[in-house]
């Protein structure tokens, strides 16, 4: 699954948000309860109404939505590259995540300390930023010198490991975080692999007062001026608010948030948000047994698709009988659709659309 690391200086409300967004009744099912893998870490429901749609139509028993994980990275103060704090420890977490959500202090409150005595999220976000960049340029130095002996060996891999973490190394000597380094299309997995933590695309949480959660105040807004100028998304949240619809049932949860003004829970939207970032999208499985979310990235082939639900079959792939989610709820499920000439027969080079409800074939 995907993975969302949650990061921010002390005190800007991560534990309050992290700990609503995975009590909440959305992020629960009943066959799916919200399980803690470790204190940190919890899987939440990837709300998506179009599922009860089709579980409707299809008179599913059961719902399976897909589901994404969080992971609460504490210890990030200035100064962790070099160890202060739990230092290393986080910034291994944060290696681990295909993304970060970073929550920057959009509130005034004398009662709450600031770890730097001043409310500046612009600030936050460049002290942590920088954190990472430091903690990027000492693991790359490292790295380097781990190669010389290869690189002496002519080793192709090598090579490409050091040109790329020497161009990394070059953005970041200019004070630039390492995604700015445009990578050709037959590096970019070396790329990845490489795991550098100012590569991993950036979402900031803006997390305000009850009172500014529908509008935003003038930090949230500094921030996504910042965010525009480095085309990183931002998502306004109050993650006070976000405590107490996680006590609420769903009912009670919607008045609440018609009566703050919102149309939708912060873990919605926080969620959405990752999918963009990440550039990821949705298919479903569709039968009366389950009605079923699965996630891939977008442009994914319908084997690496099938792929996600059992390595089998990906490997046996013959074919996906695809009806996309408007023509299922058009023609009232597959039988229409099939009628209708909806269904579509796609073969391996078909690339998987968001909201398709997919059938696949394989040999075993
Ligand atoms: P963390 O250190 O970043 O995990 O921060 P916490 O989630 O522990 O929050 C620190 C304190 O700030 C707690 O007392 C929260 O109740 C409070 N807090 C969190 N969000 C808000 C907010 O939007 N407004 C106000 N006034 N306080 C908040």
């Amino acid at each position: 699954g995907f993975r969302m690391g949650i990061v921010g200086l002390p005190n800007v409300g991560k534990s309050t948000l992290f700990n609503a967004l995975t009590k909440t009744a959305a992020a629960q099912a009943a066959n799916f309860p919200f399980c803690t893998i470790e204190p940190n870490v919890g899987e939440v429901n990837v709300p998506d109404r179009r599922l009860d749609t089709l579980a409707e139509i299809a008179g599913s028993k059961q719902i399976i939505p897909a589901r994404m994980t969080f992971v609460d990275i504490a210890g990030l103060v200035k100064g962790a590259s070099q160890g202060e704090g739990l230092g290393n420890q986080f910034l291994a977490n944060i290696r681990e995540t295909d993304a970060i959500a970073h929550v920057l202090r959009c509130f005034e409150d004398g009662d709450i300390t600031h770890v730097d005595g001043r409310v500046d999220p612009v600030a936050d976000a460049e002290v942590i930023e920088t954190e990472l960049m430091l903690s990027d340029l000492e693991s790359i130095e490292k790295r380097r010198a781990n190669l010389v002996r290869k690189l002496k060996g002519n080793d192709k891999e090598a090579q490409q490991q050091d040109r790329l973490l020497a161009a990394a190394q070059a953005a970041l000597e200019d004070g630039k975080p390492a995604r700015v380094v445009e990578v050709d299309a037959e590096d970019l997995k070396a790329w990845k692999g490489l795991q550098l933590l100012t590569t991993k695309p950036v979402l900031y949480v803006c997390n305000v007062n009850e009172e500014d959660a529908a509008a935003g105040n003038a930090f949230s807004r500094a921030v996504e001026e910042m965010a525009a100028a480095q085309g990183a998304g931002t998502v306004l949240i109050s993650a006070r608010i976000e405590e107490e619809i996680s006590q609420l049932d769903a009912e009670e949860a919607e008045m609440f948030l018609g009566e703050m003004g919102l149309e939708e829970a912060g873990l919605d939207r926080l969620i959405r948000a990752g999918y963009d970032l990440l550039h990821l999208e949705t298919y479903f499985t569709v039968g009366p047994k389950e009605a079923r979310a699965w996630t891939i990235r977008q442009g994914t082939l319908a084997p690496q698709a099938a792929g996600v639900i059992h390595g089998d079959f990906e490997k046996g792939f013959i074919r996906a009988e695809t009806i996309a989610f408007d023509d299922y709820v058009a023609c009232k499920g597959e039988s229409g659709a099939k009628e209708a000439g909806k269904m579509r027969a796609e073969g391996k080079a078909y690339e998987v659309k968001d909201g398709d409800v997919l059938h696949f074939l394989f040999n075993t």
